[in-house]
């Protein structure tokens, strides 16, 4: 998809009106079909690591992939043998000689690096396949997912390049004499002038730098094509060996890893953003394209692309710190139960995690991670906000968890399920710190800090909690006489459910209200149609579905049994029918339930801004 109002579409195409006049350099001859291409012809394109593509200029123009193609088939050798045996074949180091150079390394009769023509038909020898014919669709397929396309090649540069490419079949005779090359030399140039025939355009470009910039998966298809390590390997050698004699000021000028072709393309890759593609056939003296260079230099340095900008942000890795006294469960609790918690919620503390968590992140939240725990507190560690967590990451989670695990606070870690990005750390956390008491994997922040609660309340006294309240302890019938209780108790239904059981649904009409007497429910709603979130809970001695004493609308959300509950029940109706042999029971109720309703908003304006 191609953004039509964007910032940077605007500025590719103000930048390709900037460079179009400029008109520096040469269009390849030395294949003398590469010599047609049209030297105005010039096109940018820039692919996200999500897909969205941003062009500018000819960006559909058809041109040949030539030395583009090194990375991608180097990729494949990687893949497809394993980095042992193509390390075998060719190095890893840059030449310092021009891309054709006929030298090899001295003591290992390797080629220098897959960057090179040598190199680059060294690795081609390794396409997988019993026949030419094989060879050449396992290349094709290969490279169509990269592009997310099928592609073709060029017949008439394949023929131009096949009837001229002698100093390439100089190279390859070479090394079929130093034992590097162990197919014959005409079928393994053969594919090598057809790997470089392959025909694209600006915006398959894109897509296969952005694919390498996205770890290996291709950001349109979704599909994966390179494992993260040989993707890692594939952009070293770009970074150190890709454009030619120029590859020392390009790393110091744009700072990103890229590989150029003859035919006058160039890409670029920013490893985690995006990919960058540029054609634009006139080359400079060490064989760049001209613009292609000038464009990579200015987008670089216009978004600050270049690897050593110290992007990378480990200071915001911990979002912001509270303690339960600050922000307490969503659980809808008694009075005596939220005095209770007030003292004691300053032992919980929650710390949310945001961003990507990778060594120097990791380092630094396990260290306050650390030292809130050994003040032998309890420690939430939310991950709703963080992005993903690499293995460095992940190792120095669980040493640490285990640590701490062996000393006398508790660890919780939230908010991991359903994470595509966190799973390997979540598997982690269960298989190795999973059986410890003192770590825990909760699915939502709430429900620990509820857990918790709870935990606290039950070390005060139990016993309170396994008896039928009485409706004389119950807040919202604070202040009624003894008498109005008693006619009260004779209209109050007596409910009980079992765990599980709905005792009111979304949509419902709401004539009675509730009160728990034994036992807690929770109150969830459905979001996105389908999905049930859980918003909180009503714990023993506090109403639900209390609103129908105020506008009698509908239900706002479901709420279940959490346990085997017992409830009173109340009809709205009913108590109005009894205003005038007991006038002062409904006016005490409301009254009560208008303290109730403004001392939860009080606590609300409270999270609202502890959580700011
Ligand atoms: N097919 C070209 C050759 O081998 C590729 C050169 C290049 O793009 O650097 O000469």
């Amino acid at each position: 998809m191609t953004l039509a109002v964007s910032p940077i579409s605007d500025y590719l195409k103000s930048l390709h009106a900037s460079l179009q006049s400029n008109d520096d350099g040469e269009v390849a001859t030395y294949i003398p079909e590469l010599g047609l291409a049209d030297p105005g012809s010039f096109g940018i394109c820039i692919a996200t690591v999500d897909g969205q593509v941003y062009t500018a200029g000819d960006v559909d123009r058809r041109f040949t992939i030539q030395s583009m193609s090194k990375p991608f088939i180097y990729g494949y050798a990687l893949h497809t043998h394993g980095m042992e045996t193509v390390l075998k074949r060719v190095g890893v180091e840059p030449t310092g000689e021009s891309f054709n150079s006929i030298v090899l390394d001295q003591v290992s009769n390797r080629p220098y690096n897959p960057m090179v023509n040598a190199g680059a038909i060294a690795v081609t020898s390794l396409v997988e396949g019993e026949t030419a014919d094989r060879r050449y669709d396992e290349m094709m397929r290969y490279f169509g997912l990269f592009a997310g396309r099928d592609l073709d090649i060029d017949e008439s540069v394949f023929r131009s390049e096949h009837a001229t490419g002698h100093r390439n079949r100089a190279i390859a005779y070479m090394m079929l004499n130093t034992g590097m090359l162990d197919r014959d030399p005409e079928d393994v140039l053969e594919l090598y002038f057809k790997q470089c025939s392959i025909s694209v355009d600006c915006r398959d470009m894109a897509v296969m730098a952005a694919t390498l910039a996205a770890q290996g998966t291709n950001p349109v298809t979704g599909e994966t094509v390179l494992e993260p390590d040989h993707v890692r390997d594939v952009l070293t050698v770009m970074s150190t060996c890709g454009m030619y004699d120029y590859a020392g000021q390009w790393a110091f000028d744009v700072g990103v890893p890229a590989k150029s072709g003859v035919s006058g393309g160039v890409i670029a890759v920013i490893p985690g953003q995006l990919g960058i593609a540029v054609y634009s056939p006139p080359l400079d003296r060490v064989g760049n394209s001209v613009r292609g260079v000038e464009a990579c230099k200015k987008i670089s340095h216009d978004f600050s692309l270049h690897v050593f900008d110290g992007r990378t942000d480990v200071h915001s890795v911990i979002r912001r710190e509270y303690t339960a006294a600050d922000v307490p469960s969503k659980r809808v609790r008694s009075m005596w139960e939220r005095d209770m918690l007030a003292d004691h919620g300053k032992r919980l503390s929650v710390m949310e995690i945001q961003g990507a968590l990778f060594f120097g992140s990791a380092e630094k939240f396990l260290r306050r991670l650390t030292e809130i725990a050994r003040e032998g507190r309890t420690v939430i560690v939310d991950f709703k906000r963080a992005a993903y967590a690499d293995r460095t990451a992940i190792e120095l989670i669980c040493q640490t968890a285990l640590v701490l695990s062996s000393g006398d606070c508790t660890i919780v870690f939230t908010e991991l399920s359903g994470k595509e990005e966190l799973q390997g750390l979540k598997s982690a956390l269960e298989e190795r710190v999973g059986s410890s008491p003192r770590v825990r994997l909760v699915s939502d922040t709430d429900l620990a800090i509820e857990l918790f609660e709870d935990e606290i309340l039950a070390e005060t006294d139990f016993s309170l909690y396994d008896r039928i309240l009485p409706l004389a302890e119950i807040d919202i019938f604070d202040g009624l006489s003894k008498d109005d209780l008693q006619r009260l108790s004779g209209v109050a239904t007596t409910f009980q459910y079992a765990a599980g059981d709905k005792i009111i649904s979304e949509g419902d009409d709401a004539r009675v209200f509730f009160v728990v007497a034994r036992g807690s429910v929770s109150v969830s709603v459905t979001v996105d149609g389908s999905r049930t979130r859980r918003i909180g809970s009503v714990g023993q001695g506090a109403p639900f579905g209390e609103m129908a004493l105020l506008d009698g609308g509908k239900r706002s959300a479901d709420v279940i049994a959490d346990v085997p509950v017992i409830c009173y029940l109340f009809s709205v109706e009913r108590l109005r029918e009894m205003s005038d042999e007991a006038p002062a029971i409904l006016p005490t109720i409301l009254g009560n339930l208008v303290r109730i309703l403004s001392d939860r908003l009080r606590l609300a304006n409270d999270e609202i801004r502890a959580l700011q």
